[in-house]
């Protein structure tokens, strides 16, 4: 490396270190900055005054003087950078735009089915011109586009391998959404795009080993190990296709007894129409109409027929957090989804099976939560990571 490189780069690198300083403390000082960074003043200084030039950071207020001039405290400048952020179901799309200071400035729920290629090139076309007709600010600040979807995900080809919900096989989404507009794509599995959400807005930072499960349309899991997401280059958990019963239904993926058609909306909506039909009683009257959500509320209220439907749904789910406990150890599962919906009652159910399934040297140390901010967490933590790649990014030496 010549003199030259070696000394921009070091100057870049103490830029950097700044501004992560600054995204770390909301607003710090040029005096907290320098203890922090073990920096100069002088360079501190020059690097504020650059990063200000740059749009990044900004002045916003005078601290209380201890003495000598009062200190000017330094923030991140939150228009000075925006991400574009889907979250895809077989239902339509979730749009958002996010800025440097991680609040969602634009959200647009887009209702469009997706069922085959033409109709996501649609939905993902129609997504991101509504996000660009809704930025207020000039488009150069886009850092990035970041999409999650349920299935089968190849992140480095930023691709779908394959999806059941969205009947989608080996679909490019970096040509589609850049015919559009020319960003680095971010892809994630939906779980992924949750969990990271969770871990970096949602639970405590103990958490370095966590497992995300979702129950909703279908089953997922991810797995955040050491504090990283664990990531498959094609792929990843396909939880809702563990064989539970070889004879059982038949599953989107071609076999039969996939745990996702026992656990989700649409088994507890065959299961009830069962029930019903055998004359149990119920407070139910039309099934189609029926949220997954509604099934659960019912069976919070003791309706005797969704108490059979969600009680077999708790003890097989509980299991299954019990088995993967069992492989994992992690410290924390969390429970997200509209099975969540059930709220405490049903955390405590699936806990008490963990705690008599799993081993005990595991289940003793696993704790069990719930999701705290649904949706949001997938457009945020897909929206973090962009940031970091793009405006927070450092310098590979190796
Ligand atoms: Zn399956």
């Amino acid at each position: 490396m010549s003199k030259k490189a070696d000394k921009d780069t070091i100057k870049y690198l103490n830029r950097q270190t700044v501004l992560r300083i600054i995204r770390e403390h909301n607003e710090i000082s040029r005096t907290d900055l320098t203890e922090k960074t073990k920096m100069s003043p002088t360079t501190i200084s020059a690097i504020t005054a650059d990063l200000m030039d740059a749009g990044f950071i900004h002045e916003i207020r005078v601290g209380k003087s201890s003495g000598g001039r009062p200190p000017v405290i330094f923030g991140l400048n939150p228009s000075s950078a925006s991400s574009i952020n889907l979250n895809v179901t077989p239902k339509g799309a979730s749009v958002s735009i996010i800025n440097l200071a991680n609040e969602i400035v634009y959200k647009k729920e887009i209702i469009s089915s997706v069922y085959n290629e033409s109709s996501l090139e649609l939905l993902l076309n129609e997504s991101i011109k509504n996000a660009l007709e809704n930025f207020e600010y000039d488009t150069e600040l886009i850092q990035g586009v970041g999409i999650s979807f349920p299935g089968l995900i190849d992140y480095k080809n930023c691709s779908i391998i394959f999806s059941a919900s969205l009947h989608i096989e080996n679909f490019d989404v970096k040509k589609v959404i850049r015919a559009v507009l020319d960003r680095n794509i971010y892809i994630y599995k939906d779980t992924d795009a949750l969990l990271l959400g969770e871990y970096y807005f949602g639970i405590d930072k103990k958490y370095r080993d966590v497992i995300y499960i979702l129950v909703d349309n279908g089953v997922g899991m991810s797995y955040l190990h050491n504090g990283k997401l664990f990531r498959l280059p094609e792929g990843g958990f396909e939880l809702g296709h563990l064989t539970i019963d070889p004879q059982g239904e038949l599953c989107r993926c071609g076999n039969r007894g996939c745990l996702g058609t026992m656990i989700s909306k649409v088994p507890a909506q065959k299961r009830l129409s069962d029930i019903l039909q055998k004359g149990m009683e119920s407070r139910v009257e039309e099934i189609s109409s029926l949220k997954y959500e509604d099934i659960i509320k019912l069976y919070l209220e003791k309706d005797p027929a969704c108490s059979i439907v969600i009680d077999e749904q708790i003890n097989l789910l509980g299991t299954t957090i019990s088995n993967i406990v069992n492989i994992f150890n992690p410290q924390l599962v969390i429970l997200g989804g509209a099975f969540s919906s059930g709220g405490e009652d049903i955390r405590n159910s699936l806990k008490q099976i963990l705690d008599k399934k799993a081993l005990k040297s595991f289940s003793s140390t696993t704790e069990l939560k719930l999701s705290s901010f649904g949706i949001n967490s997938a457009l945020l933590g897909i929206s973090h990571e962009i940031f970091t790649h793009e405006v927070y990014k450092f310098i590979d030496l190796k």
